[in-house]
């Protein structure tokens, strides 16, 4: 007789990567080969602003007997900065996040195209076409698209190079752009069933108060988890975000954001524990993880 695996069973999860949906270099069933060979034990993927990938993960997860979450990373403009909300365990086949999401894809074409526009200037042409060799859906054409192309090119050394020499603010290849708003971004994920996760909120360049300004309204718009261990934190970061989870009674979210293997610092699986004394997001999506069949 089967028994219901018990709930709080995860030891290894990896709540956030990327495939080649959006930008990063795997297929979803290649990021669950390498899940199972890092031993992660739930998985979800959160491509950019698109679900298109989660139904070959979902059925890669099942062949691979990991546990899955449905997921996705919605890009929001917030106080000039851009912020990433982690949608995990939305309903893949929701109109309305569907038709979020698809808006917020639409200009990164135009984007893309002023990109190449400004790194002409700077001496660099051809970078559209360039870009687009990487890119599998042209409505997610990405910076790290460009930075790929950059590098095979020989312009610079590897991506981290190129993003701080010519994609961020104030860089010849950076083109300001509005994304979602945050409450939109919000509504969309809890109407698709799923909790909105504040994604690495080490990365933003705010001040300690448009910080706090940020851990208010993601709240008080419903938001629920916050990244507290994931690739792009240091230990101090860490030790920063488990507080604020606590102080503001937050659910703890625990993800790579890997996207390739020589591009990503952390593989799949491999981020360090999350501290002690924190309450883990997959807890109160137990009935959307879809669990690996039992033999
Ligand atoms: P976009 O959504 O087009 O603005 O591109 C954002 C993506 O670029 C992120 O999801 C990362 O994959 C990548 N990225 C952003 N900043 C950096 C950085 N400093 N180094 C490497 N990759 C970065
Ligand atoms: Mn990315
Ligand atoms: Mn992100
Ligand atoms: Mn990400």
């Amino acid at each position: 007789m089967h028994t219901s695996p018990p709930a709080a069973a995860f030891r290894r999860p990896d709540l956030h990567c990327h495939s080649v949906f959006s930008d990063g270099t795997q297929t979803p069933e290649a990021l669950a080969d390498m899940a199972r060979s890092n031993g992660v034990d739930l998985w979800a993927l959160t491509d950019h602003d698109t679900v298109d990938g989660i139904a070959l993960a979902r059925a890669a997860a099942r062949e691979a007997g990991i546990a899955f979450l449905s997921g996705v990373e919605i890009s929001v403009s917030l106080m000039n900065e851009t912020v990433h909300i982690v949608g995990l365990g939305v309903d893949e086949n929701h109109p309305g996040l569907l038709t979020g999401l698809a808006h917020i894809r639409h200009d990164r074409l135009a984007r893309a195209q002023r990109m190449a526009d400004g790194l002409a200037e700077a001496g660099i042409p051809g970078a559209f076409d360039g870009a687009m060799q990487y890119v599998r859906n042209p409505d997610l054409v990405s910076r790290a698209h460009f930075a790929r192309w950059l590098v095979a090119q020989g312009v610079c050394r590897h991506t981290q190079e190129v993003f701080g020499r010519y994609l961020t603010p104030g860089k010849p290849g950076y083109v300001p752009h509005v994304w979602a708003t945050l409450q939109d971004a919000l509504g969309w994920i809890a109407d698709s069933g799923g909790i909105a996760v504040l994604a690495h909120p080490g990365r933003y360049r705010y001040d300690a108060l448009q910080r706090e300004q940020l851990h208010e309204q993601f709240t008080a718009l419903g938001g629920q988890a916050v990244e507290v261990v994931t690739g792009s934190h240091r230990s101090s970061d860490v030790a920063f975000y488990a507080r604020v989870a606590q102080e503001r009674g937050l659910l703890a979210s625990h993800g790579s954001d890997f996207h390739d293997p020589h591009e990503s610092k952390i593989h799949l699986g491999q981020c360090p524990d999350m501290p002690e004394g924190l309450t883990p997001v997959w807890t109160r999506l137990q009935e959307r993880i879809q669990r690996p069949a039992l033999h």
